[in-house]
């Protein structure tokens, strides 16, 4: 492995068995590691047989750790950057000095592995096709409902991070927002020992969790709003399936059945008059 070079190296979410072998050599390969949590990632390290001085490049430190990365890849090291678990950069550490090597022309690579979104949605059985990655949902009440308001259109699969804790709140807000016959998986503990995967609705989730103490990591994939709610034709498009031939009144009337407002469905009954008298 040559410098300068910064290596994303995804770790194991709870199974050490996933830790691939080109990871192993990823790390032994480097002049050093950078780790959200030193202490984690030298358990991990023994565990392996891997020997490297270890840096520590967390939330409350990633400023000022960059510059002294940075400088240390510029001269010439291979630096290899782990998190906790999972994919660094991905709600965890990385996003930035990824960046700024991006910008600075120091080639980075990656070594893929585990990324609980991923798992999660490979195994929930909802539509895998399209989906999109929402992280952690705010804490504060507030934040979570507007945020979760803003996608009560979102037609891909959602996928969040939740924390034991909050995970009643988040899914009462949910269900507010998508409603409650919305399905829902909820990937908890993924590839552990009481690894648990259960695909649902929203209302039969809270119905589930009122009893239930939620407990472990879990992972959220929320199936994406109805076609039939979100694909509100414009009145430009309603008023060419409209007949010329019919009445104003029924033209509305059909209009509105597509989903169109009031106002959108008689601006489609004229558009369909006006097409049919130009025909004429
Ligand atoms: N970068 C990581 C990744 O690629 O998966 C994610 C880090 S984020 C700080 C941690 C969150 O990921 C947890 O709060 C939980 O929502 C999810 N997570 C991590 N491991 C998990 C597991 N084994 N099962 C379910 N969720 C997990």
């Amino acid at each position: 492995m040559e410098g300068p070079a910064l290596y994303i190296v995804a770790t194991p979410i709870g199974n050490l068995g996933d830790f691939s072998p080109r990871a192993v050599e990823v790390l032994r390969g480097a002049d050093f590691i950078a780790a959200e949590d030193t202490r984690v990632t030298q358990k991990l390290l023994t565990r392996f047989e891997i020997a490297k001085p270890l840096v520590s490049y967390y939330a409350h430190n990633l400023r000022a750790r960059e510059e002294e990365l940075v400088q240390r890849m510029r001269a010439g090291e291979v630096c290899a950057l782990v998190s906790d678990a999972g994919t660094p950069a991905i709600s965890d550490p990385g996003e930035a000095i990824v960046a700024r090597c991006r910008a600075e022309g120091i080639p980075v690579y990656t070594v893929p592995g585990c990324c609980a979104a991923v798992s999660a949605l490979s195994v929930s059985g909802l539509p895998t096709g399209k989906f999109c990655f929402e992280g952690f949902l705010s804490a504060k009440t507030k934040e979570r409902r507007t945020a979760l308001a803003a996608l009560s259109g979102e037609m891909r699969t959602m996928i969040f991070y939740e924390a034991p804790h909050k995970l009643r709140a988040t899914l009462g807000d949910m269900a507010v927002a998508f409603g409650e016959a919305r399905r829902i998986f909820l990937g908890r503990e993924l590839t552990k020992l009481h690894e648990e995967g259960i695909l649902t609705t929203l209302g039969d989730a809270i119905r589930l969790y009122s009893e239930t103490e939620p407990r472990g990591e879990y992972v959220l994939c929320v199936e994406g709003a109805p076609q039939a709610v979100q694909e509100t034709l414009t009145a430009e498009e309603a008023s060419l399936s409209l007949s010329g031939e019919a009445s104003a009144r029924d033209n509305v009337r059909a209009a509105r059945e597509k989903g169109l407002s009031r106002n959108e469905a008689y601006r489609a009954a004229l558009l369909a008059k006006q097409a049919a008298e130009r025909e004429d």
